[in-house]
């Protein structure tokens, strides 16, 4: 069978040859693409013949990047979109409306949270909370009106790893789909459909677009859950079948937003993923050894990685990400002002709200990506006042290390 790393790399090999033999899919900045005659445009209208019309809909770059990953994924369909946002929002607005639910996990990307508590609770969606870690919470929050539950692999910052094969048993006897966050882990560490999971979102900003070089997202349909299930689908099981939620999402939702990827973004996160399993393994390599450092230094009062042995989370980890714990850890100092001196000393490690960067970011969570709640709130995420974030870059581990330790023997 073929590999991650060789459809990354290869893709599909088209029918058709490249004008000049390129290896690479040009980046096609056309809007609109001809077509011979009346006849001919409205076989592609109204979806007899497949071929490209507006580049809002469909581009013949952005496609490739889409068909790679389908292939690694083992996927049934793929739609590139935006911005990892666009695939979380574009997903829930095909799939629920006003006066239906969804089950949320507790520990959610900020601005993920924001889109449901913010935007779609003032259109009549419902949002109910439950901890991913206890399947039968999950399931007592679903009911007739549920149309998805929704959770991340490993959700920042807190990095709980929830046990997904056991709530994909319970969403899958309820008939309601589960839609995993896969952006962290990405479909390198994490086979989304080997453990249930019917549609998987991925912010390809982060490890996809091989160092932070631009904005996109993935939907993924992994074609195992039965689109008659799902009410505002209808319509369109009958038309498409098995293809009716990207069916549905490209001819409607993503179409009449308007969340396409720029054709150009779409060429460097084709360029990014033909490296990634290369830029995950290095990364995961070092949060291990960074995490082990800092579990030693004194000055550090707590780790928090699911790489290791003391986390609550390692063994059901390792199980789902194939002995990988990604790359992002995060530490506690004694105080709020002994993490924004230790980050101010930094020399290396940049400071920035990013992840899966090449390059090794630190931020203080409290401060920044959830400034805007209240104390009480954040002790409900179990974000502290004296945690501080990494994400762990590329760079050789010897000198991220020297970096914290300069950092950290000054405080
Ligand atoms: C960054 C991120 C997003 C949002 O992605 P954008 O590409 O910035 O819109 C969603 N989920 C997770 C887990 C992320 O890390």
């Amino acid at each position: 069978m073929t590999g991650f790393s060789t459809y990354a790399i290869h893709g599909f090999r088209s029918q058709q040859k490249d004008l000049h033999g390129a290896l690479r899919t040009p980046v096609y900045d056309s809007v609109a693409f001809e077509h011979e005659s009346a006849e001919d445009i409205y076989q592609v209208f109204s979806g007899r013949k497949p071929a490209h019309a507006y580049s809002r809909i469909t581009n013949p770059t952005v496609e490739e990047f889409e068909n790679r990953i389908k292939l690694l994924s083992n996927a049934n369909a793929v739609v590139a979109v935006s911005s990892g946002m666009a695939a979380i929002s574009n997903t829930l607005l095909t799939l629920a409306g006003s006066g239906t639910n969804i089950v949320a996990s507790r520990h959610l990307f900020g601005n993920t949270l924001s889109l449901i508590e913010r935007t779609l609770k003032p259109w009549g969606l419902e949002a109910r909370y439950a901890s991913m870690s206890d399947p039968l919470e999950v399931q007592a929050a679903i009911d007739d009106n549920t149309r998805a539950v929704f959770l991340e692999t490993v959700t920042n910052p807190q990095l709980e790893v929830a046990d997904i094969k056991a709530i994909a048993g319970i969403t899958s006897r309820k008939g309601v789909p589960l839609i995993v966050d896969n952006t962290v882990t990405t479909p390198y560490l994490f086979r989304s459909k080997d453990f249930g999971v019917n549609i998987e979102v991925i912010s390809s900003t982060k490890y996809i677009s091989g160092g932070a070089t631009s904005v996109g997202g993935l939907i993924v349909d992994n074609g195992n859950f039965d689109w008659t299930q799902s009410p505002r689908l209808e319509d369109w099981t009958r038309k498409m079948g098995p293809m009716a939620l990207l069916g549905a999402l490209r001819r409607e939702v993503y179409r009449n937003i308007g969340s396409c990827l720029a054709p150009h973004h779409a060429y460097l996160q084709s360029l990014g993923l033909e490296t990634m399993s290369l830029r995950i393994e290095k990364s995961c390599a070092n949060a291990l050894t960074v995490a082990r450092f800092l579990q030693e230094h004194k000055k550090v009062a707590a780790v928090n990685y699911p790489g290791l042995k003391e986390s609550e989370y390692h063994e059901v980890a390792a199980k789902q990400f194939a002995n990988r714990f990604g790359g992002i850890l995060t530490f506690d100092l004694q105080s709020r002002n002994a993490c924004f001196a230790f980050i101010n000393k930094l020399k290396l490690i940049r400071r920035a709200s990013n992840v899966n960067d090449n390059k090794t970011l630190v931020l203080h969570p409290a401060s920044t990506i959830f400034c805007e709640y209240p104390e009480k709130r954040l002790q409900e995420m179990n974000i502290r006042q004296t945690m501080i974030r990494l994400s762990v870059g590329i760079e050789d581990v010897s000198d991220i290390i020297h970096d914290l330790e300069e950092g950290l023997t000054t405080l």
